[in-house]
């Protein structure tokens, strides 16, 4: 996943799976005398939420003595998510849908701007398990092509974007992190139940509790499945955003289109 002279930006919440991450690979580079690492932090704007988590990122960065930049949706898209959510036209435009198009958009953003060729994100097989099925609701069968973990190289930004926890369960980060006491975020954020991610989450749990070792094949299904729609030709064009230039599908690219109807939404 990672050669030696990359630069690479780790995606760092401030939650067990970012900081664990941050913890490993902080440890390897040290072990091979490097310090081409840098963890990036988005601040969504979410009031009771982020603040707790920001400050923890920078304390564990300062003692791991790990550059840290931070990029606001203020800054980057002309709002905080809390104001999103009272511009959003109705409740059909999820909290998790407009922050996940932001978020994506802001970390490609924040790595392009610290010169990183390669994205470390702390997705755990649980998480991946869980895309896999909104996606199958969803009817969005291009994305389960996404998130096989084959090195990808996509978009304008030339980007390798890696998952090294996606074959271990979440509660096995949890308990690394308690283990080797890292610090991690205890707040939720107030609007993660809004999404269908958490009936999920809890669909699965209980499958894993009375069936011991499911969710790991439904991992091994999942993945094989990801892997055959990834190697299928595109049934999709990609263009240039009309607002942005970036790659996208059609006219206009999701971040643009979210931004165009809040801000239209908010003006009438
Ligand atoms: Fe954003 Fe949803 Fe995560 Fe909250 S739970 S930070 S709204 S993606």
């Amino acid at each position: 996943m990672i050669r030696h002279n990359d630069r690479v930006a780790i995606a760092v919440s401030g939650g067990k799976d970012s900081l664990s991450l941050l913890y490993i690979i902080k440890k390897i580079f040290d072990r091979w005398g490097r310090s081409d690492l840098i963890a990036i932090t988005i601040d969504e704007g979410i009031k009771g939420y982020r603040e707790e988590s920001l400050q923890i990122v920078k304390d564990f960065c300062s003692d791991l003595k790990v550059e840290n930049k931070i990029l606001t949706y203020k800054d980057l898209f002309g709002m905080e998510m809390d104001q999103a959510m009272i511009m959003r036209p109705s409740k059909k435009m999820t909290s998790c849908s407009i922050c996940g198009t932001f978020r994506r958009r802001a970390i490609d953003i924040a790595a392009e701007s610290v010169g990183a060729n390669v994205v470390a994100t702390a997705h755990n097989l649980d998480d991946q398990l869980q895309t896999f099925i909104i996606n199958i609701f969803a009817g969005d069968s291009e994305r389960i092509g996404w998130i096989y973990p084959d090195p990808i190289r996509y978009g304008t930004n030339n980007f390798k974007k890696v998952k090294p926890f996606i074959e271990i369960y979440e509660r096995e980060i949890v308990f690394y992190a308690l283990q080797k006491k890292i610090p991690f975020q205890s707040e939720e954020c107030p609007y993660m139940h809004e999404s269908i991610r958490t009936d999920i989450r809890e669909f699965i749990s209980k499958m894993e509790k009375n069936h011991a070792g499911i969710k790991y094949n439904a991992y091994n299904s999942m993945m094989k499945i990801s892997e055959k729609l990834k190697t299928l030709p595109s049934i999709y064009k990609y263009t240039k955003c009309s607002v942005c230039q970036k790659d996208c599908l059609g006219d206009i690219c999701s971040v643009c289109r979210t931004v165009q109807i809040l801000n239209n939404n908010n003006n009438n």
